[in-house]
């Protein structure tokens, strides 16, 4: 009869074991077997030629083999890297591969045209010459993003929700590019990155007191978009990306009118106005008057209508942006006035909009906020979970 009892309660066991394996699998993607997370950041594209240093000796590797092609080669003084036609030269080393991987031996740095990084690095040849992907741990990475992202004197809590929301989305684009050459760039396309030389030690702090928290949502981690500031009102993403995420829908933001990138102006001409609309294809010359169209829940225009040789036709509010210039128009909340001279457009926030509110996440901070509320004002239905026991479901 026990022995029954113990029979019947062993193939419950497997079989939710089973269940869980078949639904669940692991955070492995980019995972070591000192169960180290990385992050495989692009931080050159289609470049001809760079300067490399290590300061020890490297093995070099081929990319996609794996094969060992030298071991403990000396790239000390600052070596020079070209694409040849089936080859990759390093100084005097010529590779005959079409990616090379560089290991610094005992976690020492390699010097990218005299930038300092942690890990490993990639090149791989392109069409147009080749890439350079720095392979970093995930908590060193941060550590060369948050002071590119946020003031590494801001309030301590807001460096910390910063932190989190940088983990989270870091973690996101590796699982969304695995099959990819790399999971994100250094730069506004994902979110900027350093290198070990622009780390600061607050910032640092911030990376290390919130290791391996992320944000999650229904059991995933959540891609925690962020921008500098909002302007008022945070944007629904589905108006900007056509996604359809609860804790992205926007909120109304207060927090951050007090800062400096609150409102924004910008003159320009009717003359640029045409060329730059020339430039993509759109037949008008002789522009008298521009309007804002209509706006969604966040007060972001949907489009502009432009009138040109007494006709009007509309553009997209962010593909308007996109053809006058992103620093220029710094968000899509934006009214235009006409003067004899030029279009005065006058606007609120910078960026666009989704997610957290960096300023607005200062001023909270300031107001003495946790970082915990933080996250939850601008991704509310999302929780902080560790990341190593997060399990992500299996695509
Ligand atoms: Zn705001």
């Amino acid at each position: 009869m026990l022995n029954r009892k113990i029979f019947q309660i062993a193939l419950i066991i497997l079989a939710l074991v089973g269940a869980f394996r078949f639904f669940y699998i692991p955070v492995k993607i980019q995972v070591d077997k000192n169960n180290a997370f990385f992050v495989r950041v692009r931080i050159l594209h289609d470049v001809n030629e760079l300067s490399i240093s290590a300061e020890k000796r490297c093995n070099i590797y081929d990319r996609d083999s794996g094969d060992l092609l030298i071991r403990k080669a000396s790239i000390e003084k600052h070596n020079e890297v070209f694409s040849e036609s089936s080859a990759i030269r390093i100084g005097e080393m010529v590779f005959d591969s079409l990616g090379v991987r560089i290991v610094p031996s005992q976690r020492s740095e390699l010097d990218i045209n005299g930038v300092f990084y942690r890990g490993s690095l990639e090149i791989l040849k392109t069409e147009k010459g080749f890439d350079v992907i720095n392979r970093v741990e995930l908590e060193d990475y941060l550590k060369g993003v948050l002071p590119c992202e946020v003031n590494c004197l801001w309030p301590f809590e807001m460096l910390k929700a910063q932190a989190v929301a940088s983990r989270s989305f870091a973690v996101f684009e590796c699982e969304r590019r695995k099959n990819e050459n790399y999971d994100v760039t250094d730069d506004t396309f994902s979110q900027v990155y350093g290198g070990h030389g622009r780390e600061k030690w607050r910032t640092t702090k911030a990376v290390e007191v919130t290791k391996n928290k992320v944000l999650g949502y229904r059991g995933r981690v959540f891609p925690a978009y962020f921008h500098a500031c909002c302007g008022g009102h945070t944007q629904d993403i589905a108006c900007l990306w056509g996604k359809h995420l609860k804790p992205l829908k926007g909120v109304r933001c207060p927090f951050c009118r007090w800062t400096p990138y609150f409102r924004w102006q910008a003159k320009i001409s009717g003359e640029e106005i045409s060329e730059r609309l020339q430039k993509y294809g759109y037949p008008v010359n002789n522009i008298t008057a521009i309007k804002a169209g209509k706006r969604d829940a966040s007060d972001r225009i949907k489009y502009v209508s432009i009138k040109s040789h007494n006709q009007w036709f509309e553009i997209a509010g962010e593909g308007f942006r996109d053809i006058i210039g992103r620093k220029l128009l710094k968000s899509g909340n934006f009214n235009v006035k006409k003067y004899p001279f030029f279009y005065l457009f006058s606007g609120y926030g910078w960026g666009h909009g989704v997610g957290m509110c960096q300023w607005g996440g200062f001023s909270m901070a300031l107001r003495r906020w946790k970082y915990e509320r933080i996250l939850k004002y601008y991704y509310p239905d999302t929780e902080i979970i560790n990341m190593k026991e997060i399990l992500l479901v299996s695509q």
